[in-house]
């Protein structure tokens, strides 16, 4: 009881107060769980692979904040850092030690020269292609369909239902003008892209792309793709940014960049990058990053950018991050995609008999072929097991998610079967 944010606070409680004060009742929309059979469940607390609801339930978590907390809930390193901060103070908007830190800690592991904290990923990317324009001096910007970077207008677009090569916002709110700058392509597609390079011939600004696009299930890409991109885009003048506000730090330290052997001109970072406190980064040469104010005439700023909390749980977080732990990492991702495998191959009735884990590194992608994820959620809500509550969202396993979790895990998803 001592634990509940308020007696008599149920789920049902706090979300009606919640559905007449928040749009939706959520601060971001996959919160409200639209599409599927549940109400959303308030969370009030998290340790380790687990997250607890305001009623006392608890759920092995393998949403993890949509991935910043690669170490789980509640790291002591972390939580030791934060509260040694906090003595300190929170935010001066000056310069300070704590983001000096961070940034050496990064540019001594990353083939950057010069690195912004900004305060999510959205920023980043925002950033980024402000950075590609005046960088080129030219406007478009090439896009694939089934990456997500964010919520800044330019990112907001989908292929147009008119004519093939048009494009239109994907929400309400973006100008038509903002849309006809962004070209939308279909990811392995490099034929339309290179055509699409000869008919804008010095007009394309930046190719952005999620190496390891995991926004829309999981869609590993060829190598042989992204090098192309690198060639074609370095052969025109425009510059390549790898947005690895997922990939980066969870596919190994240096994300796909490292992993691929691939180097984009701009890289952005989100999510692990904070360990969980909102912290964005982008990150280039001095001579693309120098561009930006005050030395150059791109602006860019923030008021409580590398804020000093942040920044000292970023640094804890990424610092826990060695080689070992991502063997660790990958062997737990490995062993629960298999009891979730195993599970879903053999649930009784036959239910989800048809889904498949796909898993790499340590994030995972449960597709359906037949059943509904709708009823895969709920089961598996029931069960003790919270996933991210869409059917697009990757899960995100965290180095909480030990042998003990693993053994819990199979325990939850078997109810003591014999298998
Ligand atoms: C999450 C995400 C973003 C947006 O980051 P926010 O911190 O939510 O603004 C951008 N790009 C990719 C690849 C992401 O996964």
């Amino acid at each position: 009881m001592g634990r509940h944010i308020k007696a008599m606070e149920t789920n049902e409680t706090l979300l009606s107060r919640s559905l007449s004060l928040i749009p939706g009742g959520v601060h971001s929309p996959v919160r409200s769980f639209k599409g599927l059979n549940e109400k959303p469940v308030f969370m009030e607390g998290g340790k380790g692979a687990y997250i607890y609801d305001v009623e006392g339930r608890d759920y092995i978590d393998f949403c993890m904040s949509f991935g910043p907390l690669i170490l789980g809930h509640g790291d002591p390193a972390v939580k030791e850092a934060l509260e040694e901060q906090l003595t300190r103070g929170w935010s001066y908007g000056t310069c300070e030690p704590y983001s000096l830190k961070l940034t050496d800690f990064l540019l001594s592991r990353l083939p950057l020269e010069q690195i912004r904290f900004v305060n999510s990923g959205t920023e980043a990317v925002m950033t980024a292609l402000r950075l590609a324009r005046a960088y080129t001096r030219r406007d478009k910007i090439i896009k694939f369909s089934g990456c997500y970077h964010g919520h800044t207008d330019a990112m907001l677009i989908k292929a147009g239902s008119g004519l093939a090569g048009t494009t239109e916002a994907s929400s309400a709110g973006v100008p038509p003008a903002v849309a006809a700058d962004t070209l939308i392509f279909e990811l392995g597609d490099l034929e339309d892209v290179r055509k699409t390079f000869a008919r804008y011939s010095g007009q394309i600004a930046a190719v952005i792309i999620e190496p390891l696009p995991a926004n829309n299930g999981l869609l590993p890409q060829e190598r042989e793709f992204l090098q192309e991109l690198r060639s074609i885009s370095q052969e025109n003048g425009t510059l390549l940014i790898f947005d690895e506000v997922i990939s980066g730090f969870r596919i190994g330290f240096g994300g796909i960049m490292e992993d691929l052997q691939i180097a984009p001109d701009i890289v952005t970072y989100g999510k692990i990058i904070g360990g969980g406190l909102p912290v964005g980064a982008v990150a280039s040469s001095a001579e693309i990053m120098e561009q930006m104010a005050p030395i150059g005439d791109v602006y860019q700023a923030g008021t409580l950018s590398a804020g000093p909390l942040a920044m000292v749980a970023g640094l804890a977080t990424l610092e826990q991050l060695t080689p070992e732990a991502y063997s660790k990492l990958e062997k737990q991702s490995g062993q629960i995609a298999r009891t979730f495998k195993h599970w879903l191959a053999n649930y009784q009735g036959g239910i989800f008999s048809s889904f498949e884990v796909i898993s790499k590194h340590s994030l995972f992608w449960i597709t359906s072929k037949r059943a509904n994820f709708k009823d895969l959620f709920s089961t598996l809500l029931s069960k003790g097991i919270y996933l991210a509550p869409s059917a697009y969202e990757v899960g995100f396993v965290s180095l909480a998610h030990d042998e003990r979790v693993i053994g819990e895990l199979e325990k939850r998803l078997w109810g003591g079967q014999i298998n």
